[in-house]
């Protein structure tokens, strides 16, 4: 067995989805919406499923997608892109290991932002990267430049970044961008930036990508999802994005790790990423007054909530609400006890946990929200001071 999967424990996310199956919970834990998805999306996906090919498509993607991936980039972030910079992927978290398992040498540095995505970590090691932990911590979850400075080396290769992070909720700003590509540059260092969150922003933010900074674009990955872009978390259709030699590379891991994508996503997906600007600003809002509710009703049962800019996240401060017992504890109760599944912020720490943070997703229509607050409200009062 290879150790560094062998003691693993099942990721967080399904262990709270299978907890909350068990006990009829609410389940505000893993990162998934209950409304909101695009029918004519869907309808497109069926139609295909029925009229079109079902055999392998190209192992790079369709070429309406990587071609609708190019477009959509360049119209709503103003990057230059062409369709060969596109690979598409069965998921994100694809486009993440057909990355790394390219781009790592074993021995290699590889700088990871704690609290960091649960496949990151195992990622890197299985690739043979020497992890270097970059810790935020909140409120503000800032990246500095002095901890930037002790976690980069000569040896530094690569950088993974996610922005809107996953689950801290923030969006990093311009200057913290700024100072992540000085040292990318300053370490001739590639990074793998996450950005599947791209279209969640609120209050009016619009997303920065890291390929978009002067000397960024030939060494950035670009990582996308449809699944999190049409609210459609199970369709697993991702890719990435990169100069035509990054992308060559990337190409060259994905073709043996899945080969390909169910065309008939692919085509949905193409389809979607044409929808008009006001499909995303809706969809942007939806998500907002979504967020809105939930911060209103747990605010109201006496939690206190961390800024949410983007992403299906909301977190709530135990410690800050009165609450004395770890967010691991607090979870497990809630879902056992209380009827509400949530993901202890703790599980995102590879060593020096923050663990008085609980991560909530907001994602869900109100009567949702509602009985989750209820049951949020019944942990507060079953472990509150
Ligand atoms: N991205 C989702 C979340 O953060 C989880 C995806 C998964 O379960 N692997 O909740």
């Amino acid at each position: 067995m290879n150790p560094v999967f062998a003691n693993l424990p099942t990721s967080i996310f399904e262990a709270m989805s299978m907890a909350a199956r068990e006990q009829g919970a609410v389940n505000l834990g893993q990162g998934f919406p209950d409304f909101g998805w695009p029918e004519d999306v869907v309808a497109k996906a069926a139609a295909a499923l029925t009229g079109a090919a079902s055999q392998y498509p190209p192992m790079r993607g369709l070429p309406e997608l990587r071609a609708a991936v190019a477009a959509h980039y360049s119209h709503h972030q103003s990057l230059s892109l062409t369709a060969e910079q596109v690979i598409v992927t069965s998921g994100a978290t694809e486009a993440i290991a057909a990355s790394l398992l390219a781009l790592i040498a074993p021995g290699d540095e590889v700088v990871l932002f704690q609290p960091l995505y649960d496949a990151y970590l195992p990622l890197v090691l299985r690739a043979g990267g020497v992890p270097r932990l970059v810790r935020l911590t909140p409120p503000d979850w800032r990246i500095t430049e002095a901890a930037l400075a002790a976690a980069f080396s000569p040896n530094t290769r690569l950088v993974i970044f996610n922005n809107p992070h996953n689950p801290t909720a923030r969006a990093f700003d311009a200057e913290e961008l700024a100072l992540l590509a000085r040292f990318c540059i300053d370490h001739d260092a590639i990074a793998v930036s996450d950005e599947v969150w791209e279209h969640l922003l609120f209050d009016g933010r619009t997303h920065l990508p890291l390929s978009a900074l002067p000397g960024m674009a030939e060494r950035t990955v670009k990582i996308g999802s449809a699944g999190k872009i049409f609210s459609l978390t199970g369709w697993k259709v991702g890719w990435a994005v990169a100069s035509p030699e990054l992308a060559a590379q990337v190409a060259r891991a994905h073709q043996f790790v899945t080969f390909t994508t169910p065309p008939n996503l692919q085509a949905a997906a193409a389809y979607g990423l044409g929808k008009d600007d006001a499909y995303f600003a809706e969809m942007r809002a939806m998500f907002q007054a979504a967020r809105d509710r939930l911060r209103a009703a747990v605010e109201g049962e006496g939690y206190m909530v961390l800024p949410a800019e983007g992403t299906y996240f909301l977190n709530v401060d135990l410690a800050a609400s009165g609450i004395a017992v770890d967010d691991m504890t607090f979870c497990t109760r809630a879902v056992a006890e209380c009827g509400v599944a949530a993901i202890p912020v703790s599980a995102f720490y590879a060593e020096a946990p923050v663990a008085n943070v609980v991560r909530l997703c907001f994602a869900k229509q109100p009567e949702t929200i509602e009985k989750g607050v209820a049951g949020l409200a019944k942990a507060r009062r079953l472990l509150g001071g």
